[in-house]
């Protein structure tokens, strides 16, 4: 173990230097006992060296006091967050991910968010008060499992006993909500199978889970949902994914800024992407949701503003920043063409308007040129490759083919 303890003395100054600002991280837990800065063996994949800190956040932190124990200045928490408006990952920080911070006379030069052995932020230094960041995302290996249940009360309780996470059983209402209505159709002693794969980098659990097959048994009807290069389709081929519309507003308006991945910053001169298209709408035009999905986050960012994140599938996300007003919150289920918020002119922003992102895969994409998915069903040419997968995952739920 190495041994890295905050000095006292900058303790102390952390103390009485700045005021603790509001920000905050996302989950909000009850304040727990003392934050002590913790000494650790930093396992950094992404820096040869080692952090001069490393922090594990804890229930009830906030970035300000985070920051403030370090000595770090607000103003350099504002740097940071400044370049993280583009990918929006501090907000994401949850109790047991790790902060890595390196300084240089007293200033934050480089600022690591751990989030697993797979994936990584990184805020650098580029210019005296210009933050740039980059990512690592490491593929890593997926083992599945397969968990199974019976009904017994209601679907979620059923599926939690089973072992799914609230998330994974949200995804398996999303995916299915079209064909059963959960709540209605399910009866007690129906079973469901799922073949869930979670992810391992250097034999280290990342936390992260995929769902690759699914089987409810529902009185005398059989609904199936396999994952297909991260596409779903029922065992016929039949597409599970519902098609995404263009414009995330009824009218056309302007497009004011474009996608553009190779955006300048202008004062290091290096790129700071424009992860999404900006549309010139009034405060208060109605934003609608591109597709069917679950709001993963309604959250406020002093740059991004108010912020909507909506999560379709294992592929797809969506983005809508600079709101006004949110018309829905965290958990909810939402479909295509839905009203979910107003937008507003909130964060920075040089005038009222909406941001829009498409992530495919976890990448930013074009919104306005990238190919959105069509719920058609499996390629000819890919048929086979699809059959052997079903039938190898039916064969994990003890399904005989025969
Ligand atoms: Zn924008």
């Amino acid at each position: 173990m190495l041994g890295i303890y905050l000095p006292a003395a900058a303790l102390m100054l952390g103390a009485f230097s700045f005021q603790p600002l509001e920000y905050s991280l996302p989950l909000k837990l009850p304040e727990s006992a003392a934050v002590d800065l913790q000494a650790e063996e930093p396992t950094s994949l992404t820096q040869l060296s080692i952090p001069d800190y490393v922090y594990t956040i804890q229930s009830g932190d906030t970035l300000s006091t985070i920051f403030e124990r370090l000595g770090v200045s607000q103003k350099e928490m504002y740097q940071v967050l400044e370049s993280d408006v583009s990918i929006l990952a501090l907000d994401t920080l949850k109790p047991g991910d790790k902060l890595g911070f390196w300084l240089e006379s007293g200033q934050l030069h480089q600022l690591e968010l751990r989030f697993s052995a797979a994936e990584q932020v990184v805020f650098t230094r580029a210019a005296a008060e210009v933050f740039e960041y980059s990512e690592v995302r490491l593929e890593g290996e997926w083992r599945e499992e397969m968990l199974a249940g019976e009904i017994n009360g209601s679907f979620y309780n059923s599926a939690k006993r089973a072992g799914l996470r609230a998330s994974e059983i949200q995804r398996v209402s999303a995916l299915l909500q079209d064909k059963i209505n959960f709540r209605r159709d399910l009866r007690a002693g129906d079973r469901f199978q799922v073949v869930r794969a979670e992810q391992y980098v250097d034999g280290e659990a990342t936390g992260n889970t995929r769902l690759e097959g699914l089987r409810i048994l529902n009185r005398s009807r059989e609904l199936t949902a396999f994952n297909f290069e991260g596409q779903f389709y029922d065992l016929n081929g039949e597409s599970l994914a519902s098609a995404f519309i263009r414009y995330p507003t009824k009218g056309k308006y302007r497009l004011s800024s474009h996608f553009n991945p190779f955006r300048k910053h202008p004062v290091t001169g290096r790129v700071r992407p424009h992860n999404g298209t900006d549309f010139a709408t009034p405060i208060g035009t109605p934003v609608l949701a591109t597709g069917d999905g679950v709001v993963t986050r309604v959250t406020k960012h002093p740059y991004a503003g108010l912020y909507i994140v909506i999560e379709h599938g294992e592929k797809y996300k969506t983005r809508f920043l600079h709101l006004s007003k949110a018309l829905v919150t965290k958990g909810q289920t939402v479909s295509r063409g839905q009203k979910i918020a107003l937008s507003g002119n909130s964060g920075r922003s040089t005038g009222p308007h909406l941001h829009y992102e498409l992530h495919v895969n976890g990448r930013p994409v074009n919104a306005m040129t990238a190919p959105i998915p069509v719920a058609d069903g499996v390629d000819k040419d890919e048929r086979l490759a699809f059959t052997q997968r079903t039938q190898r995952l039916l064969e994990q739920m003890g399904v005989n083919q025969g």
